[in-house]
């Protein structure tokens, strides 16, 4: 059995001052806003994803995803702290 991680941090657009659920998400629907650069420890991370248990798919025919699934909530969790603003709720 797997869990998703669940993103319920939200916050204040820094370029809008509009409230958010999902800062990624916020972005994608946004006229005005721009996603930021990734960071280097992201790019890491989710190159560790994509050689080790993590897949690229396109739930709902959206747009791509990586999804990434584990028996161990921790790891996820690790995860999720490495790629901040970019974890969507599943
Ligand atoms: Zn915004």
């Amino acid at each position: 059995m797997s869990e998703w991680v669940v993103d319920a941090r939200g916050g204040i657009c820094h370029q809008c001052d509009s409230e958010y659920q999902r800062l990624a998400q916020h972005w994608s629907r946004s006229k005005h806003c721009s996603f930021r650069d990734l960071s280097d420890a992201q790019h890491e991370a989710i190159r560790g994803c994509l050689v080790g248990d993590g897949n690229l798919d396109n739930p709902n025919d959206g747009p791509p995803a990586l999804r990434l699934s584990s028996m161990r909530r921790p790891h996820l969790t690790w995860v999720r702290d490495q790629l901040g603003w970019l974890v969507r709720e599943d």
